[in-house]
């Protein structure tokens, strides 16, 4: 595993290099002002329209995953069961044991295994429409970047990287290669979570005042150490699961906060905590004058989106979980149903590939997201007011 890790900060460090030479300093200098205008714009692309001609609108897209760990495992490859427009074509694993034990459950032929040294030969093969990027946080940029140049579209699980610079690069691989990317945002596919959307953006009950949103979870040590890597991370609890709440604000608001506070929580577990923060608190601020007060941790369990307007008010709890989250307003129970958000999610993005359309989760939403991370983790650590940059 330590060797394993080595291999990739080493690799890393060369594909980012090679990519900065091939990209230069450019920045894509676009606004992100509310969730509207973070769907790109832009007709339909060469290989969409290719897909459509030949599918005629009916296939089913093809989707590989890439990293077969947990989320993989337990959510991704079960969902991929119950899609529509969508199925689980191809799989991408460091593991041969993992490949063996997939291509068997899966029913998923050889010509659609790939390792992370034959990725790129991904390229050649026609049953591969979508590539899902289900690694460490660290990762995402080179697997997307590979990915789009292999003209495959692009879905990548959150946070889409580490740093702004890394989402842009990102942005600029998929347009370059005429390809759509997708952020693995599943709450947009989530009842509840709609609901609140709607609440707070068309102002149900008035304007919003005040949010409190909190994400958290007991960290055990277990298989999953790269979380506690500041490298592959990309930081704690705030990158993992702070970056719901930070979603959860925005879309409750329908536009982004314009300037943030924050503070590390105290370390308890160092033996765990010495590269990554154990917990964090921050407050946003919003253009019309509410405030949202966020936090997550690695050291308890919980999950809150709450909502105070001037005429009412809103609870998601647990608010971001698989399943089983529950809401209720002022006026009582939301009586809203179940369903599989990442099933949602990822027929959505095979519906815009299919149709030419644009996700309501695009790259650049991820880009938003991560600037906002990056806000938060400055303002905790100059224990000044960030502006954030929009
Ligand atoms: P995990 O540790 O269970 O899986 C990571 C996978 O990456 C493993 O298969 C591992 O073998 C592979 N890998 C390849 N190179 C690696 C390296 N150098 N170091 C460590 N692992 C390496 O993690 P996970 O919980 O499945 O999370 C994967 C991604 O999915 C993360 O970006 C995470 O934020 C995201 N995620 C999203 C959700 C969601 O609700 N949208 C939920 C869980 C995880």
């Amino acid at each position: 595993m330590l060797q394993h890790s080595y291999l990739f900060r080493h690799n890393r460090r060369k594909f980012l290099k090679d990519l900065s030479l091939a990209f230069g300093a450019t920045t894509l200098g676009m606004p992100l002002v509310s969730l509207a205008s973070c769907q790109s714009s832009g007709s339909e692309t060469q290989q969409e329209q290719q897909t459509n001609q030949a599918s005629g609108n009916s296939k089913k897209l093809g989707i590989a995953l890439v990293g077969l760990g947990s989320y993989a495992t337990n959510q991704l490859a079960p969902a991929l069961q119950e899609t529509e427009k969508c199925y689980l074509a191809g799989i991408v694993t460091g593991t041969p044991s993992k490949a063996e034990e997939w291509k068997r459950k899966y029913n998923i032929p050889d010509k659609n295994v790939y390792n992370y040294e034959t990725y790129d030969q991904i390229a050649d093969n026609p049953d591969i429409d979508i590539i899902y990027i289900v690694l460490p946080n660290g990762m995402h940029a080179e697997y997307t970047i590979r990915g789009a140049r292999a003209k495959k579209h692009i879905i990548c699980e959150k946070p889409m990287a580490t740093t702004v610079a890394d989402c842009k690069h990102m942005i600029e691989a998929c347009n370059q290669n005429n390809v759509k990317l997708s952020i693995g945002y599943r709450l947009h596919f989530e009842p509840h979570n709609l609901r609140v959307m709607e609440l707070g953006q068309q102002q149900v009950y008035g304007a919003v005042q005040q949010i409190e949103a909190a994400d958290s979870f007991v960290f055990s040590g277990s298989s999953d150490k790269w979380r506690l890597d500041k490298e592959l991370a990309g930081g704690g609890p705030l990158m993992d699961l702070g970056i719901y709440c930070v979603q959860g604000a925005i879309y409750t608001m329908g536009e982004t906060p314009t300037a943030v506070t924050a503070k590390f929580g105290e370390v308890t577990r160092p033996e765990y905590f010495d590269d990554v923060e154990q917990s964090i608190s921050w407050q946003m601020e919003f253009p019309n004058g509410a405030v949202a007060n966020c936090r997550t941790s690695y050291n308890k369990n919980e999950g809150l989106l709450y909502g105070k307007a001037e005429n009412g008010w809103w609870r998601l709890e647990p608010a971001y979980s698989y399943s089983g989250i529950k809401g209720k307003t002022n006026e009582g129970l939301m009586n809203l149903p179940q369903v599989n958000q990442q099933a949602r999610q990822m027929d959505d993005f095979a519906r815009c590939v299919l149709e030419g359309d644009e996700t309501k989760v695009p790259g650049e939403m991820g880009l938003r997201d991560v600037r906002i991370l990056e806000a938060i983790y400055e303002a905790a650590r100059t224990g000044e007011s960030v502006a954030i940059q929009t």
